[in-house]
């Protein structure tokens, strides 16, 4: 049996092997973070150095890093019209861009008819001046109205990279709060939060070789004063998220973040990869679609279709080939749904069914590259077959 290639990174990235040691050594410990003995002070020290790497990352301060079990919490806690409006503003509106993650997507603890979308364009970013002019109109109508928008720094399945720092200028001119969910863009792509200018930013470990279960919700300046925790109860997290940390999974998560930082330039080599892979498969099939390509894109991510060539076969025969690819749409639940993204890119649903995504990380080689391309020609030649056939 041919050895198997992984190429899911956007997925889920594998464990670093130093956030494996650091975890196991936490598990053959005991201690809850919260007790006052020398087992629970040993515990937070756990706890309390992560968080400086984890804030290391993104150059945020530690004391605003609130850890989480995941990405998608992380958003849930900021989507809340207490975020924007702690003593309950009514008629709080919440923007949230049509490409982001279903965590997001929801409106978090928003009502669905105070949310509004913002658009994309056909490259998959969101154009700044359309999205000043829907803020106007949103002011000029709620004068006095409080809102919060939400926008990702990268796309999971196209790898866009939006113009956050832009978009912040035009939310905070008009007084609105900016959350940024980071999780696709950090340890790919350096992050300063302040630059950013994002009041919250979210971030998932296992997206960049930390373990799964772990993310965190990171406060910018000037938006300490959070006031909207999703889990209430114990003191934990300082006071914004209670339940007892996950000590382990947090020791894991910073000793990736802290490697993911030191080995960001990596991303050069990775991109070589990536674009390698695309000119291999336009000389094997010069009428594929590659989504957002001429935006600015992460390194690591290829999302591309071949008309005709549905996704959901490819996957499976890449998969009986020994390569790890997904779907271009995000099959959470199992099944291949089609891909909100492209559709708000305006990709017609055709071509849609028929995108695949490619993602590398800091295990890629020129190997994987190779034996990807071997398949993938493989179930090609086998659909232009069946296609003449036809
Ligand atoms: N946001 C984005 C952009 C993602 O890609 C994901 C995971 O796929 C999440 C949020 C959710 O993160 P988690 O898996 O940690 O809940």
């Amino acid at each position: 049996m041919s050895p198997r290639t992984y190429l899911d990174y956007n997925a889920t990235a594998p464990l670093r092997p130093q956030a494996a040691e650091a975890m196991a050594a936490v598990l053959g410990e005991t201690g809850n973070p919260s007790s006052v003995h020398a087992e629970g002070r040993r515990a937070r020290e756990y706890i309390e150095a992560a968080r400086e790497k984890v804030a290391g990352l993104v150059n945020a301060k530690a004391r605003n890093v609130i850890f989480t079990s995941c990405g998608t919490e992380a958003n849930m806690t900021a989507l809340s019209p207490q975020a924007v409006a702690p003593e309950g503003a009514s008629g709080t509106h919440c923007f949230v861009s049509a490409i982001e993650h279903p965590s997001v997507l929801c409106g978090g603890r928003f009502e669905q008819a105070d949310v509004s979308e913002i658009a994309v364009g056909g490259d998959g970013t969101i154009d700044v001046s359309s999205f000043a002019g829907q803020l106007e109109n949103y002011r000029s109508s709620n004068p006095s109205g409080t809102f919060l928008v939400s926008v990702m720094l990268a796309n999971n399945e196209t790898g866009a990279i939006q113009p956050v720092a832009e978009l912040a200028e035009q939310v905070h001119g008009l007084g609105g709060v900016l959350q940024c969910d980071a999780v696709q863009a950090a340890g790919k792509i350096p992050i300063d939060i302040a630059s950013l200018g994002a009041d919250m930013l979210t971030l998932s470990a296992h997206k960049f070789g930390g373990p799964q279960g772990i993310g965190t919700l990171i406060l910018g300046p000037g938006a300490e004063d959070f006031a909207a925790p999703l889990l209430r109860g114990g003191g934990q997290e300082m006071r914004r998220r209670a339940g007892t940390e996950n000590v382990a999974g947090i020791a894991g998560f910073g000793v990736a973040a802290e490697i993911a930082a030191r080995d960001i330039e990596d991303f050069r080599r990775i991109a070589e990869l990536r674009d390698e892979l695309e000119i291999r498969i336009k000389s094997e099939s010069p009428d594929a679609v590659i989504f957002a390509e001429r935006a600015p894109r992460l390194a690591n991510t290829s999302c591309f279709a071949v008309p005709g060539m549905k996704a959901e076969t490819s996957v499976i025969g890449l998969d009986l080939e020994g390569v790890a690819v997904s779907a271009g749409s995000a099959c959470s639940s199992g099944k291949v749904d089609r891909s909100h993204v492209l559709d708000a890119m305006g990709v017609e649903p055709g071509l849609a069914e028929c995108a695949m995504r490619v993602s590398l990380g800091w295990k890629s080689q020129a190997a994987d590259v190779e034996q990807f391309i071997t398949a993938w020609s493989l179930i090609h030649h086998r659909y232009q077959e069946q296609a003449q056939a036809a």
